[in-house]
């Protein structure tokens, strides 16, 4: 279909992913395409989505966006990784913290040298060799030329759909509001030709973008292209959240809680924590979730929890006829490894760099559902670990997590590290093999065997090594502000609460 040239592009829905959608194509595309979003107030947005991961920060480089300005706008702090609670073990802790594992060599990585050191009974924890797994753990932090850390944002996420709407309007955008009553469709090809609003207005557009959230308006509802359910493999199903007054000074992580059906997420914004319990409805019923998390909030509670209900799985298609859905419209993956934002950016990227300015070629779009689908089932594999792993057998929920059978492509990654200790990562995958490493530890898989090469050293050379591995790394947080206290500095929002 090479007739259909896009001079127009319309975005369906003004949630984090359509305002990220606009934000993108004005500034990179802006003189060769007309933009309109169109969204309904009365819907609003799914109102959770506050963790990030690093990938945020260059995709903001694109955009043009101030890292300060936008962090009083959003209320962000800085995140270097996540905290694991109960994961493993009830009681067990560890960090997947965002940095790089000691040095790795072109022969195999640090752990291998490590699991070397720990088998002559030292080496002490992998943690140890993470820049920013120290700092987290000793909430320090500073954007620093040296050393340098990798981090990412926790943002309110209202907020920053409301500061992407003024930096896109700013830009030229044209925003519509209004609730879209059907999508209409040519007879001849299917196409989408306009959205029609309740009030009779008809938005018209040559390339459509579906960031409708759940609802999938465009792709689900219009173009029916089916939905692939991953319930089997991401048993949770619904999550309550809820905002707080913060009781310490914000953390530069966020927390992951496992409890007896499923998780709970604490995320700390600048005047407020975000809360989140997330579970699965087989295992315990709403009342029983809202009231254990209840139980479990620390500061004053803002407001009541709000209930919602999500499925785990994948559209079948990213890209159908004129369609492209962004966001919870294309699937979604729960958000224990804060995901859902990096696949919207990752999305918008790819559209960027296969826009079909001269007509919609299926090649393109071949290329463009391959791309979304193995990215999103990489990151699939990478969540579906942390509960596969689990030892836990104290209720129905977790024995289910630790007996399921999971996709191919995990098993055989997790054999490869249970026989090995080799972890790799293919094209177009997110997670290092430092990631998968730090959770494989984490949760208590530690390999049968592994590389020889911390052999070649002496155990004194090694021993030499790791410790001045570990000086190096303490020397550098030593150097670092508090968390706390470099937010005060660098971006205090306007109605930031001190704590001290
Ligand atoms: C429990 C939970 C926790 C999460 N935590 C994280 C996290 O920590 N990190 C992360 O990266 N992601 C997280 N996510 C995912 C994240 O929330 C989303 O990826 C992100 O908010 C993008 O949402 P969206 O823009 O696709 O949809 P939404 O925010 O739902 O926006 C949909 C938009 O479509 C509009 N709309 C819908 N129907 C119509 C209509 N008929 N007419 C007009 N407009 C319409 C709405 O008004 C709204 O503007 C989480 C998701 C859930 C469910």
């Amino acid at each position: 279909m090479k007739n259909h040239t896009v001079k127009k592009v319309v975005i369906a829905g003004g949630g984090t992913a359509g305002w990220l959608a606009a934000a993108a194509l004005s500034r990179q595309l802006g003189a060769l395409i007309e933009i309109e979003l169109v969204e309904s107030d009365a819907i609003g947005t799914v109102g959770v989505g506050e963790s990030t991961i690093p990938t945020i920060c260059s995709f903001h480089a694109l955009l043009g966006i101030d890292e300060a300005e936008f962090m009083r706008a959003t209320q962000a702090t800085f995140k270097l990784g996540i905290e694991f609670e109960n994961w493993g073990r009830d009681g067990d802790r560890y960090v997947h913290g965002f940095g790089q594992l000691g040095k790795a060599t072109w022969m195999g990585e640090f752990h291998q040298f490590w699991l070397h050191a720990r088998s002559l009974g030292f080496g002490g924890d992998i943690g140890d060799y993470c820049l920013e797994t120290r700092a987290l753990n000793h909430r320090k932090f500073a954007t620093s030329k040296n050393p340098v850390l990798n981090y990412a944002y926790h943002l309110d996420a209202t907020r920053y759909a409301q500061f992407l709407r003024r930096h896109c309007e700013a830009r030229g955008v044209s925003r519509t509001e209004g609730n879209i009553r059907e999508v209409c469709r040519a007879k001849e090809n299917g196409f989408i030709q306009s959205l029609l609003l309740d009030d009779g207005r008809a938005v018209q557009g040559d390339l459509f973008i579906d960031c409708t959230g759940f609802r999938a308006l465009l792709m689900e509802q219009t173009l029916d292209v089916g939905f692939e359910d991953w319930g089997h493999w991401l048993p949770t199903d619904r999550a309550y959240a809820l905002q707080s007054q913060p009781v310490e000074p914000a953390r530069p992580n966020t927390r992951a809680i496992a409890h007896s059906a499923g998780w709970r997420w604490q995320i700390p914004l600048q005047s407020r924590m975000g809360n989140g319990m997330v579970f699965c409805s087989e295992y315990q019923s709403d009342d029983e979730a809202r009231a254990a998390f209840l139980a479990e909030i620390d500061g004053k509670p803002l407001f009541d929890p709000r209930l919602i209900r999500y499925r785990a799985g994948r559209r079948k298609k990213a890209w159908e006829k004129n369609c492209i859905a962004l966001g919870l419209s294309s699937g979604f993956v729960e958000p224990l490894e804060s995901t859902s934002i990096h696949l919207i950016m990752i999305g918008i990227t790819r559209l960027l760099q296969l826009f079909p300015f001269d007509g919609i070629a299926p090649s393109l779009q071949d290329r463009f559902n391959q791309q979304s689908r193995d990215e999103l089932e990489k990151v699939r594999d990478f969540v579906v670990l942390h509960y596969k792993l689990t030892e836990r057998e104290d209720s129905a929920f977790w024995r289910y997590c630790k007996h399921m059978s999971v996709p191919d492509s995990l098993a055989e990654r997790i054999q490869l590290f249970r026989e090995s200790a080799q972890v790799h990562r293919n094209a177009d995958e997110l997670f290092r093999p430092d990631s998968w490493v730090q959770v494989m530890l984490g949760q208590r898989l530690y390999p049968q065997s592994y590389h020889p090469m911390g052999r070649l050293m002496s155990e004194d050379q090694l021993r030499q090594a790791l410790d001045g591995l570990k000086s190096n790394i303490h020397r550098a947080v030593d150097k670092l502000p508090a968390h706390q206290v470099f937010i005060e500095r660098y971006c205090a929002a306007a109605s930031t609460a001190v704590i001290t």
